[in-house]
């Protein structure tokens, strides 16, 4: 499951920001980098990470 960082529950405590990805999909930046986009499953705001491998 990929993770990427919850502003919303990082601004509450910076150490529970980074959250597991709920139901991530693949998209593509403006300028053609992979991105993964999907909900924080806490809060549901939206969480972006780059895709790593
Ligand atoms: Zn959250």
């Amino acid at each position: 499951m990929p993770r990427g960082y919850c502003v919303k529950c990082g601004r509450q405590d910076k150490s529970k920001g980074m959250k597991e990805i709920k139901s991530p999909q693949k998209t593509t930046t403006s300028k053609g980098k992979a991105m993964i986009k999907g909900k924080c499953p806490d809060c549901g705001t939206t969480v972006c990470t780059f895709k790593v491998d």
